[in-house]
């Protein structure tokens, strides 16, 4: 039985995220990156967010919107199992869904209205920029932190690895750092790396790839070392 229902987007989210590639799996990983959930017309009303900034946290419900075309299946390789073993979809946090609905809970900055633009300042998210957001919602710890909660195959956040900059990179870096248009730039590159973001089946083995993630208009790009990840240089993107 389908319900009709006109769900919208009610906002869009931006954020250092250009690409999937390289996005956390999960919202809370990476403190450092900063974007705003921008509210769309009708929806952008000062009274629609009246009270907001007296909560810490927000849910944003969002839509896969880059992989609804794809469509979904009943089960899934999640990429902690290493993409061998199959869950059913509602068993994951897959992206792949059959309303194509994501949730994130994400840190708020503060609400900033001016000429009839809302946009709420967050940080912490995991979501493509662009991203629609079909619902805004507080966070309220007494009933959402269920800190006893068994956390099936995603009990702990990911390990980290270690990420380095290459001279050439720190020396690029350095250019950028007084730049407000990439806020905390350092600690969201290593953020971001630190989670080795290649796929499960591709860590086992040493890797000569050159790989690049977009983080603002920028590629980032590194390679695997013995002891790690190493940034090797920072230009502008090429997208
Ligand atoms: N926290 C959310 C949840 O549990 O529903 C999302 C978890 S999902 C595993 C996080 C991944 O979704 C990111 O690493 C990124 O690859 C992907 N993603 C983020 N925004 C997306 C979008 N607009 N369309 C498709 N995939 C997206």
């Amino acid at each position: 039985m389908s319900f009709n229902s006109q769900i919208q987007a009610v906002a869009y989210c931006r954020t250092p995220y250009k690409q999937k590639f390289g996005i956390p799996r999960q919202p809370g990983l990476v403190s450092a990156a900063r974007g705003f959930v921008e509210l769309a017309p009708p929806f952008n009303q000062i009274d629609a967010v009246r009270g907001l900034e007296q909560y810490s946290h927000l849910w944003l419900l969002f839509c896969f919107h880059e992989n609804l075309a794809a469509g979904w299946k009943t089960t899934v390789r999640p990429p902690r199992l290493g993409g061998n073993e199959k869950l059913g979809v509602f068993a994951t946090r897959s992206t792949f869904r059959p309303n194509g609905i994501g949730q994130s809970v994400v840190k708020l900055h503060g609400v900033h209205t001016h000429k009839g633009k809302v946009s709420l300042e967050i940080s912490g998210m995991d979501l493509l920029d662009g991203t629609p957001i079909i619902d805004i919602k507080p966070y309220i710890p007494f009933s959402d932190a269920i800190t006893d909660a068994k956390g099936g195959i995603a009990q702990e956040a990911p390990v980290l690895v270690d990420v380095s900059f290459s001279e050439k990179a720190q020396q690029q870096l350095e250019s950028y750092q007084q730049n407000p248009d990439y806020p905390r730039l350092a600690e969201l590159i290593e953020g971001v790396l630190a989670q080795d973001p290649r796929p499960a089946y591709k860590k086992a083995k040493t890797d000569p790839k050159l790989y690049q993630v977009a983080l603002y208009d920028l590629d980032i790009l590194w390679v695997i070392t013995e002891a790690g990840i190493e940034v090797t240089e920072l230009r502008a993107s090429q997208v």
